[in-house]
């Protein structure tokens, strides 16, 4: 790393002890903008990247709630407004006991370039709790919402700051979420948050954006070498919102995921994963992946524990959490053979094993480019929302294809701009980078 930027990354590490996570996030940008700081010396001039690293505001507050037992119950919620250079702060809220600030400033911060890669008009942020909503009932869930908004309603706003769901929170937690909003503002904001149902102001194809934008990016990855998905094997980590509608897309393409898995293990279906009844175990149940076993009969077997990463494929879609792709995983799929990785979570893949791809020629797509469906798909939402118009689904699935597919070219270009052709880091990170940079830098010293 040049030393302008060494000296950006150790204040980062100063003013953020701990948070290593986000360490972690803006090291990966940093490690890519060399050749950026040595055209545009205005860039450091201004200060810009020492500004972007720093978020503009950050909110912390205190979420009691009464259980169903008549037991307070405590938690601690976050709201990290990273940058509005490109418009109002927009980023998802996780709901995960391991949240804390860390996490939000990684996942605000990465949210900033891929906002920007959409190339439509977001800024970044993220927020979230350490609240487990595992094996809580609907009425909690739904208090611990409405005391989650008593404070975060304040701080946001169609103009001001957007969210949406991620890890923990979906359409169930934006409908509490919102009718806590509406009750307090006494305003029917629709643009105020984004995945909302269809008939009270949500967009078709928000629940499927994020895992089909995923698919939508490997395949153009696939044309791009004049290949497709047609026969190929695909391996999934996770069995959420976003592996699930990744693993829709991917039959759809032709391709076949063989496995996917939760925190308690993974399934292997020779046959091909069956959508509907992953989405019973999963959505309609809310249970465990092994169910899946019970309801799918021969074709699939169920491995306790273990690593979804050592079931052989051509395309690894990893589409659960941070960091859970390490190197022992990245050294196994590539002596299996894998030869494309995109991410369809958010860094799930360590530096580490990522440094694995590169030297094995494994291609390989971050997240801030391949997962940006799910909020591209929001932005389109604000845009219905804002006009008080709704599309179809067809419509609005080939609006995200043709967003998939400029981030995707956008990557390649700026990658052969820059010197390093071929690679998705580089373009992603540096395209993602400038449009914002130029935008701070047109609106002065803020
Ligand atoms: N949580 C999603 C992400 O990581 C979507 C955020 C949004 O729609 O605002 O990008």
């Amino acid at each position: 790393m040049d030393t302008k930027l060494h000296d950006i990354y150790d204040e980062v590490l100063r003013r953020n002890p701990g948070e290593v996570e986000f360490h972690q996030a803006v090291r990966e940008i940093l490690d890519s903008l060399g050749p950026v700081v040595a055209k545009h010396p205005d860039y450091a001039d201004a200060a810009v990247i020492r500004r972007l690293c720093e978020p503009e505001r950050q909110i912390i507050f205190r979420v009691p709630w009464v259980d169903d037992n008549g037991a307070v119950q405590l938690n601690r919620g976050f709201r990290v407004e990273f940058n509005s250079a490109l418009g109002p702060f927009k980023g998802g809220l996780r709901f995960h006991p391991s949240v804390y600030l860390g996490i939000i400033k990684f996942l605000g911060f990465e949210q900033i370039f891929k906002n920007s890669l959409t190339g439509m008009p977001i800024g970044g942020g993220k927020g979230g709790s350490d609240f487990d909503p595992k094996g809580r009932s609907d009425a909690e869930v739904m208090r611990f919402c409405q005391s989650f908004m008593t404070e975060l309603y304040r701080h946001i706003g169609e103009y001001t700051d957007v969210p949406a769901g991620d890890i923990g929170v979906g359409g169930r937690e934006i409908g509490y979420l919102f009718g806590q909003y509406k009750r307090i503002t006494n305003r029917y904001e629709s643009g105020v948050l984004t995945g909302k149902g269809l008939t009270w102001g949500g967009s078709q194809v928000r629940t499927e954006a994020t895992g089909y934008g995923t698919a939508f990016f490997t395949a153009e990855i696939l044309k791009s070498r004049g290949d497709s998905f047609d026969g190929k094997r695909a391996v999934i980590s996770g069995s959420g919102n976003v592996a699930t509608y990744a693993i829709e897309k991917v039959h759809q393409f032709g391709g076949r995921v063989i496995a996917c898995s939760d925190s308690t293990g993974y399934v292997v279906d020779d046959q091909g994963i069956d959508f509907d009844v992953l989405t019973e175990v999963k959505q309609a149940r809310r249970g465990r992946i092994s169910e899946y076993v019970e309801l799918r009969g021969a074709s699939a077997k169920f491995v306790a524990g273990g690593s979804v990463w050592d079931v052989p494929c051509d395309i690894a879609l990893p589409c659960a959490t941070q960091n859970e792709l390490g190197e022992a995983d990245a050294l196994t799929l590539i002596k299996n053979g894998c030869a494309i990785v995109a991410e369809g979570a958010n860094m799930p893949c360590t530096p580490q094993a990522i440094r694995k791809f590169a030297d094995a020629d494994v291609i390989f797509a971050p997240g801030k480019a391949a997962n940006a469906g799910g909020v591209a798909t929001s932005a389109l939402e604000m845009q219905q929302n804002a006009s008080r118009d709704s599309w179809s689904f067809e419509d609005t699935e080939h609006r995200l294809a043709h967003i998939m597919r400029s981030i995707h070219d956008r990557c390649l270009e700026t990658a052969d701009e820059y010197g390093a052709p071929g690679s998705y880091v580089i373009g992603a990170n540096i395209a993602g980078f400038t449009r914002v940079a130029d935008a701070m830098l047109a609106q002065g010293i803020i």
